[in-house]
């Protein structure tokens, strides 16, 4: 099997020194194996997204001494991938419609009979239910934002005849300390995770259906990436088991921070890729300052 990775960025900001070095490391990871390394633009939240940041995103990461084959694969011209596999999610009374706005879900979990704060999972508050119907509902994919109903998920794969593990392998290490053969409990599933979003009324998949369905087309055997998108690997999983699509093997690597501690956002432009460029930084100067 050819090692074949992804760096993914999306174009909403700058680059910065996090984003290096998680290119960088793919990078090398694959010239060690001999493999292949891609780049692909998560553009699919098209209000946020532009294309003066993926121009960028090409000249900074070239800079970088990196290469890529063409053509790029861009999430915003696979909207119709995206549809089909939800079309086949919902037929099998996966998926339902949810009105929810960010308002309403925190007003439902933090009601006084649920008790305490709200839990929050992979994919920020566990959602609450509100819109979850009794029964699948049926007909034509509606335009609507649609949720996985979890619980069910997880009991058809448990009703699955040959199912396979719901596991992953990790080659780097989640956030504390995770490596090896990673186990998904499907209780965890159901409660700490729960019934995520799959699709936005103005997008046409989410984060989490448009990186399975990608990476699967990619090939993509080995996936490298922060480690601040390890609990989601788990939503990933369920999703290639629903969709039969392979689990490639997942290499989270560490964050890299500020001298305070924090996490390197876009709006960090003070350590944008470019801002080291114009000071007359070279590439090599950024592998010492991610510690590559
Ligand atoms: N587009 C995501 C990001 O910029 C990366 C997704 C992934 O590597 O799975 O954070
Ligand atoms: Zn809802």
């Amino acid at each position: 099997m050819t090692f074949r990775t992804r760096f993914a960025p999306s174009p909403t900001g700058p680059l910065h020194l996090g984003h290096a070095f998680s290119a960088l490391l793919a990078y090398d990871l694959a010239q060690a194996s001999d493999g292949e390394f891609l780049l692909r633009i998560e553009d699919i939240d098209q209000s946020r997204s532009r294309t003066l940041w993926e121009d960028q995103i090409y000249d900074d990461l070239s800079w970088l001494g990196l290469k890529w084959p063409a053509p790029v694969l861009r999430q915003s011209d696979r909207q119709g991938v995206y549809r089909a596999a939800l079309a086949h999610l919902w037929s099998r009374g996966l998926l339902y419609p949810c009105t929810c706005n960010r308002r309403d879900i925190a007003a439902a979990t933090s009601a006084p009979q649920e008790g305490g704060e709200p839990l929050i999972g992979p994919d920020g508050i566990v959602y609450p239910g509100t819109c979850r119907p009794a029964h699948p509902p049926t007909g034509s994919l509606p335009d609507a934002a649609l949720r996985l109903d979890m619980a069910r998920a997880v009991a058809l794969l448990q009703a699955q005849p040959l199912r396979p593990p719901l596991a992953f392998v990790e080659a780097g290490a989640g956030p504390e300390g995770e490596t090896g053969l990673v186990s998904i409990e499907p209780d965890w599933l159901i409660t700490h995770v729960g019934d995520v979003v799959l699709a936005r009324r103005d997008m046409g998949g989410s984060y989490h259906l448009s990186v399975v369905l990608d990476d699967a087309d990619q090939g993509i055997t080995h996936v490298v990436r922060g480690q601040d998108l390890f609990s989601a690997t788990a939503i990933h999983v369920v999703l290639q088991r629903l969709l039969q699509l392979p689990t490639p093997i997942y290499h989270h690597h560490r964050l890299i921070r500020d001298e305070t501690g924090k996490r390197l956002a876009k709006r960090d432009d003070a350590r944008a890729i470019s801002t080291y460029r114009g000071e007359g930084k070279t590439p090599q100067d950024i592998r010492t300052m991610v510690g590559l």
